[in-house]
């Protein structure tokens, strides 16, 4: 039980109590999605406190936390009647996702010392459960269903939104319950912006069209890009390809549980880096992935830590030439004691439309 884990964390922690306050967190602990709400969790209670839109629906899912209607109290006056039952001396706050005068009015109402939370619930992510991974992979299923069809769409006069509102679609229509991210469609010159934003530009024979999207399933994102070929391909674009396949090939055989972030992104880095592209590829490896798109473990050049076994991270180099064309392929690995497992069956050579 999740609620479980997170007691375990006030065992080693120096504060007795935790309130819990950013979606993510409420979600990772309650499993249900709220835009309103707290978790108070101490040795002794476990509460999730909401208002009158959730409290109903909360009750039915969440069973192993008392669910309580915050009624027309404040949380601060809500979680303190708890704090005093609990002759708690220090909670924990998330600093990481209260703005700062929201860190300052909680530490102040509450009647205990507030603490920083610092990334203890983040680390506590980072390995996946097993009915974790299923939804990452049904949100993953969903994304590649819908690669699939979108392939039909993209031809010559077709435009990058429209190829964007099209993943879109149909990602909702096979159960996504959101998008990950804003869909990325990219072609041809705008291909070489790893981060751009889908435009009116129509698709024209001989660009390069590079997708980037995921969804969500029941709170956990998928990842994945794709690049496709419209009409022909030059032998420089065919070479560039290969490089960022090969070189993402090879960061998928260095990841495994204990290799540093950053050692499997340099196994990748090398492949391009010995074909001439290295300042070409300006952006770490990957990143974790789950309740959050971007979350810990890093796979990439500040990825110090050892990865471990259960954390899902991307594996998605590229290579990118201004004012010409650009190269992303991108899956999602969950590592394992002695590899990685690559949880995308999307296929990676390169599709001529
Ligand atoms: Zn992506
Ligand atoms: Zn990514």
């Amino acid at each position: 039980m999740r609620r479980d884990q997170l007691r375990a964390l006030l065992h080693q922690a120096p504060y007795d109590a935790m309130v819990l306050t950013s979606e993510i967190s409420r979600r990772y602990a309650t499993g249900f999605h709220s835009t309103a709400g707290a978790v108070y969790l101490s040795a002794q209670q476990a509460v999730f406190f909401t208002d009158f839109r959730y409290t109903e629906a909360a009750q039915a899912a969440i069973h192993d936390m008392t669910v309580r209607d915050i009624g027309g109290t404040s949380y601060a006056a809500a979680i303190n009647a708890l704090i005093e039952q609990d002759g708690v001396q220090r909670v924990a706050l998330e600093d990481r996702t209260l703005t700062h005068a929201d860190y300052t009015t909680w530490a102040s109402a509450l009647h205990a010392t507030a603490m920083r939370l610092e990334d203890d619930i983040e680390q506590l992510r980072v390995c996946k459960e097993d009915d974790e991974v299923g939804k990452i992979v049904a949100a993953q299923r969903i994304a590649e269903r819908a690669f699939d069809e979108v392939r039909n769409d993209i031809k010559v006069g077709v435009t990058e939104r429209e190829i964007a509102a099209r993943l879109t679609y149909l990602m909702l229509h096979y159960g996504a319950e959101n998008m990950s991210f804003d869909p990325i469609v990219v072609s041809g010159a705008n291909s070489s912006k790893p981060h751009g934003v889908p435009t009116d530009k129509p698709i024209a024979a001989g660009d390069l069209v590079t997708m980037d999207f995921g969804c969500i399933v029941d709170g956990y994102c998928s990842d994945m890009t794709r690049t496709v070929a419209v009409g022909y391909v030059t032998d420089e674009m065919q070479t560039v390809y290969d490089t960022v396949l090969n070189a993402q090939l090879a960061g998928i055989a260095a990841c495994k549980a204990g290799v540093s972030g950053q050692a499997v992104d340099a196994a990748a880095r090398a492949v391009i880096t010995e074909a001439g592209y290295g300042a070409a590829f300006g952006h770490g490896f990957g990143h974790g992935v789950g309740l959050a798109i971007h979350e810990a473990p890093i796979a990439g050049p500040r990825g110090e830590q050892p990865l471990p076994a259960g954390s899902i991270v991307t594996a998605e180099p590229g290579i990118y030439l201004p004012g010409r064309f650009g190269v992303r392929i991108e899956d999602m690995l969950y590592v394992i004691e002695d590899g990685c497992i690559d949880l995308t069956e999307a296929p990676k050579t390169l599709c001529v439309l």
